[in-house]
């Protein structure tokens, strides 16, 4: 496997708070790599390392070759990242129309980016019945397609997503889960996947790192993962 991605020995705090603690983990290009672990474990803190929201304290962390960390979250974008946060944080006085072209915002190819949204907006014809209604009066659901498509907008190469179904009625969560098995297969666009919904996670991914406090407990193939007795009573119900 090429790694496309790696990061290596990271380290996030937060003043004496240790949140991540020297962590490794690699995805090969076009791989969807799932990172899965307690409330509270440093998934966020790791993709805000990745996105140049936080500073780590100690570590690398490469795309295609090049350090993202001491860059900056413009940066890392420009460099074919783009991340979906929890909470959707979609803008909800705009409308959908105009909350998928903020994604767009460094494109120059005008007709590039209206043929991106058609593209989106035939993946997701609720958003498209929906394209001039305000972002914010859709279902959670709803607005976490529109967080998604607000990042693939920008035409990433990585899209991290931070627990993408938190909330989220199941039928979305399976209709979301379908459109980023897609993105991947038709586009080759990498994906880590933070999830509390283990199941699904491991599902989608080829591969899978268990973060524990901060520290990787366990990686592997996703499907042994899902076969392991320890993930399974930790993370699957039994
Ligand atoms: P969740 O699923 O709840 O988002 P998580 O696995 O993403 O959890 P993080 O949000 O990365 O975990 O948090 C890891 C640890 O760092 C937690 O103990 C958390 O309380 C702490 N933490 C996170 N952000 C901050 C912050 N801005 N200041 C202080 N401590 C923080």
């Amino acid at each position: 496997m090429s790694a496309a991605f790696s990061i290596s020995d990271l380290s996030v705090s937060y003043g004496k708070v240790r949140a991540v603690k020297g962590i490794s983990m690699l995805a090969g290009k076009g791989e969807i790599v799932a990172l899965i672990g307690a409330n509270g474990a440093g998934k966020t803190s790791i993709l805000r390392a990745i996105t140049g929201l936080t500073r780590p304290e100690r570590g690398e962390i490469r795309f295609d070759g090049e350090r993202l960390d001491g860059t900056g979250p413009d940066q890392v974008v420009a460099r074919g990242v783009a991340m979906v946060p929890e909470g959707r944080r979609i803008f909800p006085f705009m409308s959908v129309r105009d909350n998928l072209l903020m994604g767009a915002y460094r494109r120059k190819d005008s007709a590039g980016v209206s043929a991106d949204l058609d593209a989106i907006l035939d993946r997701f014809p609720r958003l498209r019945e929906r394209i001039k209604q305000q972002a914010g009066s859709l279902s959670g659901g709803e607005q976490q397609m529109v967080a998604i498509g607000r990042a693939l907008m920008s035409k990433p190469r990585l899209l991290l997503l931070d627990e993408p179904s938190l909330g989220i009625a199941p039928i979305i969560v399976r209709e979301i889960a379908r459109f980023v098995t897609s993105i991947n297969r038709d586009h080759g666009v990498g994906v880590i996947l933070v999830e509390q919904n283990s199941r699904m996670a491991l599902k989608l991914s080829s591969r899978a790192y268990v973060l524990e406090t901060g520290r990787i407990a366990l990686s592997g193939p996703s499907s042994e993962l899902a076969a392991n007795d320890d993930v399974r009573r930790a993370y699957l119900g039994g």
